[in-house]
Formats: C-alpha cells, structure tokens, sequence
C-alpha cells in the first residue's frame, strides 16, 4: 500500500492516519469493544459510530467524501463509482507516478482535517485542503492535474 511514512505528510497527518488505519481512533464502536463507552452509537446521528462512517457518512461527511472521490477519479483516472470509502482505511495505492502520489496525499489530509480539526462543513473541508496545499513546499505533485485537483476545491 501507499506509505503512510512518506515525507509529503507532516508529523499531524501521519499520526492521525496510522490511527484510522489501524482502527485505534477512538469512535464509540472502538471504545464499547473495550469497555470504554456503555454506547456504540454516533452522538452526532445517532447511528454506530465507526471510523468510515465518521469520515464518509455522518451529517456533511457524505458530501466531503464525494469531493474527496472526485478529486481521486481526477488523479488516479478512475471512475468515481469505482473508488469505495475503504480507500481511506485501506489505502491499496500502488504508489508509483506523481498522480497516485497525490492521491495518497488527498486521502491522509482529508483524514486528518476532518477527524485531526473536526470539520464539520463542506466549506471548512475544502479551506483546511486549500490551506495544507499552501503549505507544501516542494512540488512533487503533477501541475496539470493539482489545477483540476483546485479547480474542484475552489468550485
Ligand atoms: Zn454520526
């Protein structure tokens, strides 16, 4: 899989994804498998509180994973229907050109600003994505295919 350890993430987003990956966040699901939460339910929805649904299904997350899957479809030349919410727990990247790169770039940020910041609407998602890209220094990534990557968050 695509290396969580890359050097296009910082010390935040690392640790941030390594834990959704590994399932050690702590949801409701998690903490009720050990004891920890007398409820398995989501506080905000009310329904079971997993990491997937945290960041694809509950309340905005639906329409922050839609765009996340856009700008996946866009990198990887994927149809979006092709591109399951389990890429972001299993990310089953095959790392190899500058575009994949991106894509595993997109997924540990998204991680990290929606369960790391805890965004709640479409708009922060797309300021917290917009902002991290400001920050990136060297450029590793495709310039062609950040425009359209831009173009999306911008929209
Ligand atoms: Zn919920």
């Amino acid at each position: 899989m695509g290396n969580i350890s890359h050097n296009i993430f910082n010390s935040e987003e690392r640790s941030c994804w390594f834990k959704v990956v590994h399932d050690i966040h702590p949801t409701k699901d998690r903490l009720m498998s050990i004891n920890k939460s007398v409820t398995e339910n989501c506080e905000s929805c009310g329904n079971v509180d997993t990491i997937l649904h945290r960041i694809t299904v509950c309340q905005g997350k639906k329409s922050m994973w839609h765009l996340l899957r856009k700008m996946l479809a866009v990198c990887l030349q994927k149809p979006e229907d092709r591109l399951t919410p389990d890429i972001v727990i299993q990310p089953d990247l095959k790392v190899k050109g500058k575009n994949t790169l991106l894509a595993m770039w997109l997924v540990g940020v998204t991680v990290n600003v929606i369960i790391g910041e805890v965004i709640e609407s479409l708009e922060r998602y797309k300021i917290g994505v917009i902002n991290r890209f400001n920050k990136v220094t060297c450029k590793w990534f495709e310039k062609i295919t950040m425009n359209k990557i831009l173009k999306l968050l911008l929209a």
